[in-house]
C-alpha cells in the first residue's frame, strides 16, 4: 500500500491553553507527527498562548518534554523535533484581562489560514472570542476549535453557542468531539455507503438490536470532584455515544459533506423517543479491599452522581421503529473496550436438521483497542462430521488488513486539527446537533435529580450493576462480552 500524505496549506494555529494537560497529552504530540509526516508545511506556526510566564525557549522545553512522555516512537526522531521546534511560539496571556493580545496581533500573519483551539474551560471561550475581534486578530476566514463540555444542559450549551456567535459564523466554529475523528467511526460511513452489500440489511427489517458500549477500566481518579459535577451520562453520553448512535442510524446523506451529514444526524436525535425510567440504569464503582469507591475519589461521600449508565433507547421512524439500541459506558469495568454491534435478526427458518443454536450474523465495530470490524458469519465446522454449523468472525484488524506499508492511522486530534486547516467541518459537531442531544438528555438528567435516584453498586472489574444485565435479559437479549 503506498503512503498518501496530502500536505495542507500553511497555517498559524494558535494553542489557548497551550501549556495544559490536552495540549501536552494530545494536540502538540499530534501535530508533531503531522509534520514528521510531511502533512504540516515547515513554514506553519503554532503559538501556544496561556497563563505561565514563559518565553518561545521554555515553552519549546516544555513541549520537548511532552512529546517525550506521551509522543510514542516519534518522540525518538531528534533531527525532526529540532526542525518541529522552530514552528513553536509562545505568547504569555490574559484571557480576561489585556495582557499579551498585542503581541499575539503581532505574531499572527496575513495569507495563512488561521485557527485558535480554545483548550481552555468553557467559562472563557466568551472572553477569548471577544478578544480576538476587539484586537483585530480574528477574521471572518479564522476558524475557532472548541472543546468539551459544551454546556451541562440546554441552557447552558444555548448560552455558549450565542457566545460563540455574536463573533463567529457557524461556518468558523468547530466542535470536537474526537470519537468522530477515530478512523473506525469513519469507516462506518465508508462501509455503510460504500458497499452494497450493507444498507439494504441496516433496518428493521433485518436487524434485531444495536449495542453501543464504551467501557473504561480507569476510575475517575484526579479529576473526581470535576466528574461529580457532571456524571456519565453527561460526560459520555450526551456527546459521544449520542455521536455514534447518529452515525449507525443515519439516513444516507445525499452527499459526504460536512452539512448533509450533520442534518442527518440531526433528524435521529429528533427522533429519539423519551426514555422510560425502566429502562435506564444507573451505576457507581464500589471500592474493593485495595482500592477506593467512586464516592472516595469523588471525595463526595454523599455522591449520587453515576460512574457508569446502560439504557435502552428507540428511535421513532421508519427505518428503526422496533429496533432497540442498547448504549451503555462505565468507568472501572472488566475491560477497556469501545465497540458498536449490529446485531442481525435470526433466520426465518433453518434447514439444517439438528441443529439448534441460534446462529446470528453480527457486524462489530472495535473503536479499541485494535480498531477495526469483524462480521459474524455462520459456516459448516471443518471435518468429517456431519453438517454441524459453527459462527466464527470474519476479522478485519485495519493494522493487519492494510498492512505494514499502510499510512500510519492518525490519532484522532491529529486527524481533527488537519480537518479545521482544510476547513472540513464534516467531523465536528453543529450548534444545533448539541443543543439537540441536550434537549433529550436533559429531562432525564432532571428526572433523576427531582427524585434523589441512587445509583447502584458495581463491582471493580465487572460488567456493571446486575440491573444492566436485566435490561437485556427481560428482553431476552444479552450484552457482549466485554473484552480488552
Ligand atoms: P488544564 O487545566 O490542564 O489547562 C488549562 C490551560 O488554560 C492552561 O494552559 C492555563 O494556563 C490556561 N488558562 C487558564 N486560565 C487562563 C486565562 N485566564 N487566560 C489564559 N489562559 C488561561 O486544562 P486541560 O485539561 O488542558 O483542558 C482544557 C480544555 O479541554 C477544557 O475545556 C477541558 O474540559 C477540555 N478537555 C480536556 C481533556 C483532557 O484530556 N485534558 C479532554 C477533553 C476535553
Amino acid at each position: 500500500m503506498v503512503s498518501r500524505v496530502i500536505p495542507v496549506e500553511t497555517f498559524d494555529l494558535v494553542i489557548f491553553g497551550g501549556t495544559g494537560d490536552l495540549a501536552r497529552r494530545k494536540i502538540l504530540p499530534g501535530l508533531f507527527r503531522r509534520f514528521l509526516s510531511g502533512q504540516m508545511p515547515p513554514d506553519s506556526r503554532i503559538i501556544g498562548a496561556a497563563r505561565s510566564d514563559l518565553d518561545d525557549a521554555g515553552y519549546r522545553n516544555m513541549i520537548a518534554e511532552a512529546i517525550a512522555e506521551f509522543g510514542g516512537v516519534e518522540s525518538k526522531d531528534s533531527k525532526g523535533l529540532a526542525a518541529f521546534m522552530g514552528c513553536l511560539h509562545y505568547v504569555p496571556i490574559d484571557a480576561t484581562g489585556d495582557t499579551g493580545w498585542a503581541r499575539l496581533f503581532d505574531l499572527t500573519r496575513e495569507g495563512v489560514i488561521q485557527a485558535f483551539y480554545f483548550s481552555v474551560a468553557p467559562s472563557l471561550f466568551g472572553a477569548l472570542a471577544e478578544r480576538l475581534h476587539t484586537h483585530k486578530i480574528a477574521d471572518d476566514r479564522s476558524r475557532i476549535v472548541v472543546e468539551k463540555p459544551f454546556g451541562r444542559d440546554l441552557e447552558s450549551a444555548k448560552a455558549l453557542n450565542d457566545t460563540l456567535a455574536a463573533h463567529f459564523k457557524e461556518t468558523q466554529i468547530y466542535r470536537i468531539d474526537h470519537y468522530l475523528g477515530k478512523e473506525t467511526v469513519q469507516n462506518l460511513m465508508a462501509v455503510r455507503f460504500g458497499n452494497v452489500l450493507f444498507e439494504p440489511l441496516w433496518n428493521n427489517h433485518y436487524v434485531d438490536h444495536i449495542q453501543i458500549t464504551v467501557a473504561e477500566t480507569v476510575g475517575v481518579g484526579g479529576r473526581g470532584s470535576y466528574y461529580d459535577k457532571s456524571g456519565a451520562m453527561r460526560d459520555m453520553v450526551q456527546n459521544h455515544l449520542m455521536q455514534l448512535l447518529c452515525l449507525i442510524a443515519m439516513e444516507p446523506p445525499a452527499m459526504f459533506g460536512a452539512d448533509a451529514v450533520r442534518d442527518e444526524k440531526l433528524k435521529v436525535i429528533r427522533a429519539l423517543q423519551p426514555v422510560d425510567y425502566h429502562h435506564i440504569v444507573r451505576g457507581q464503582y464500589d471500592a474493593t479491599d485495595t482500592e477506593p469507591s467512586y464516592r472516595e475519589d469523588a471525595e463526595n461521600p454523599k455522591s449520587f452522581t453515576e460512574s457508569f449508565v446502560a439504557m435502552k433507547v428507540n428511535i421513532a421512524n421508519w427505518r428503526w421503529a422496533g429496533v432497540p439500541f442498547y448504549l451503555r459506558t462505565g468507568k472501572k469495568l472488566k475491560a477497556r473496550s469501545s465497540e458498536i454491534a449490529v446485531v442481525f435478526q435470526d433466520l426465518g427458518h433453518s434447514i439444517f436438521k439438528g441443529d439448534e443454536a441460534r446462529h446470528r450474523n453480527i457486524l462489530s465495530i472495535r473503536l479499541q483497542p485494535n480498531e477495526g470490524m469483524d462480521l459474524q458469519v455462520t459456516i459448516k465446522e471443518p471435518g468429517p462430521g456431519g453438517m454441524r454449523l459453527i459462527d466464527v468472525p470474519l476479522d478485519m484488524t485495519f493494522a493487519d488488513a492494510l498492512g505494514p506499508d499502510a499510512e500510519e492511522v492518525p490519532d484522532a486530534y491529529e486527524r481533527l486539527i488537519m480537518d479545521v486547516i482544510r476547513g472540513d467541518q464534516t467531523l465536528f459537531m453543529r450548534g444545533d446537533e448539541v443543543e439537540a442531544a441536550w434537549a433529550w438528555t436533559d429531562p432525564l438528567i432532571e428526572g433523576w435529580e427531582r427524585r434523589n435516584d441512587v445509583p447502584k453498586l458495581y463491582e471493580t472489574g465487572s460488567a456493571g450493576p446486575e440491573d444492566a444485565m436485566m435490561l437485556m435479559h427481560r428482553d431476552g437479549r444479552r450484552w457482549r462480552e466485554l473484552k480488552g
